[in-house]
């Protein structure tokens, strides 16, 4: 249907009700008028926001708290299909959700990642995982009951959502265990894949949060990858093993398997797209947030974070809003983002900075503060009830 004054009138389908999916699919309702239906589909009908999962993994928030119906949408002009994705085609940018057939004029994808647990043999079984709302929530009793014993914190690969959450996860748990009067009784060891906590961010990042875990008593072992487990043993790549009596950890990520399945996947099933438009090889189509592999000049790709989902979102809707007016697409995603790093006892620390800086990113990293903390709990409070 076409206007002869305003243009024709658009479709714009977002898929992934996330980070990602919820900031583009707000942007464009609030910038575009409403003759142009805006459609975003996701498998659940709930909004969580995982970067509250570790408050609820140390008893700080219920489950409840940090979920919104992604319907509530509805309500500001967003056609909410809840619906698994069965198949997209980003040629002719079509895709089928719950065996109905959707087309896109303009297609932003933010699937995030799906959880690769099945790799590291018996883990599923063995431990549990803050990263699900279900994990955490199944997390908080088993922290709290701890009396004695021993902790281990693993990244299962170094390649997972949120770098800093199992560092975050390391220190809550150490923090619950002191405020029980237990944890002379108990050690706490983190095992890491990865080199180093948040390499990607640089050496001071790193050496500011190993101080962090050091200062705490918390075993590090970096480099340290874990390959399989059993009910109170993990084993790792260098053939040794570690006993535990709770085992927490980080899941291995893969693309999700719609998109692996698409002619979007490309770097071992990513997305790849432009890092500053996040324009992919398909015109109209756009890719943000997790799904998306966006290298770095120091050969690592960017971290999958909720900052970086959102601050991409933005450019992608404030392009396609300008494609539709008819105006240049000017707007660009320019590395920029920060996260918290909660330590426990109401305070948190603060890594952020350039993550585009060449020759490697600029990250500087705060130490903890009341102030932080306070500053994530309002972060947390504007999602959950501002975005939904
Ligand atoms: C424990 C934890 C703590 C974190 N803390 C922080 C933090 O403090 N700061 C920060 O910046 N980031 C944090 N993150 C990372 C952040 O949550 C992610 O980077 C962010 O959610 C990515 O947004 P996204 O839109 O790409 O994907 P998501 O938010 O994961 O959204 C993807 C959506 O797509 C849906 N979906 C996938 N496949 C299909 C399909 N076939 N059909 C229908 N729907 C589908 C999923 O159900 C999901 O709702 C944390 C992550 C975890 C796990």
């Amino acid at each position: 249907m076409a206007d002869r004054n305003q243009g024709p009138v658009q479709t714009v389908v977002v898929l992934g009700g996330g980070i990602g999916g919820v900031s583009a699919a707000n942007r464009l309702r609030r910038r575009l008028d409403r003759r142009h239906r805006i459609v975003l589909v996701n498998r659940d009908p709930d909004f969580t926001f995982a970067a509250s999962y570790l408050w609820v993994m140390s008893g700080q928030r219920r489950p409840d708290q940090v979920t919104r119906p992604l319907q509530s949408l509805q309500r500001r002009g967003i056609d909410v299909v809840i619906a698994e994705i069965g198949t997209i085609d980003p040629a002719t940018r079509t895709v089928t959700a719950g065996g109905t057939e959707i087309a896109a004029d303009h297609l932003v994808v933010s699937l995030g990642a799906d959880y690769a647990t099945d790799t590291i043999p018996g883990l599923q079984r063995a431990g549990e995982t803050f990263a699900t709302l279900a994990g955490a929530q199944l997390l908080a009793p088993a922290v709290d009951a701890v009396r004695k014993g021993r902790v281990l914190v693993v990244t299962a690969a170094p390649l997972y959502r949120c770098p800093a959450a199992p560092y975050e996860a390391a220190l809550l748990i150490d923090a619950t265990l002191r405020r029980n009067g237990v944890r002379g009784n108990v050690e706490i060891a983190l095992h890491s894949a990865e080199p180093a906590p948040l390499g990607v961010a640089g050496a001071n990042v790193s050496a500011a949060v190993t101080a962090l875990l050091a200062g705490r008593g918390i075993d590090y072992h970096p480099s340290h990858q874990i390959t399989a487990a059993e009910p109170g043993r993990a084993g790792f790549a260098d053939g040794q093993s570690e006993t535990f009596d709770l085992l927490v950890y980080m899941p291995p990520i893969r693309p999700p398997a719609v998109v692996a399945a698409s002619a979007l996947a490309s770097t071992a099933g990513w997305i790849d797209a432009d890092r500053h438009t996040l324009a992919t090889a398909f015109p109209g189509v756009y890719a943000i947030g997790d799904n998306t592999q966006l290298p770095l000049s120091i050969g690592k790709p960017l971290p999958r974070a909720g900052v970086f989902a959102h601050g991409q979102a933005l450019a992608v809707a404030d392009n396609i809003v300008a494609t539709i007016k008819g105006r240049p697409a000017t707007a660009g995603f320019d590395g920029h983002g920060g996260c918290f790093i909660e330590t426990g006892f109401g305070k948190a620390g603060y890594g952020s900075g350039d993550f585009y800086a060449e020759p490697s990113p600029r990250v500087n990293i705060r130490p903890p503060a009341r102030r932080r903390h306070l500053a994530k709990i309002a972060l947390e409070y504007n999602v959950l009830r501002r975005w939904l």
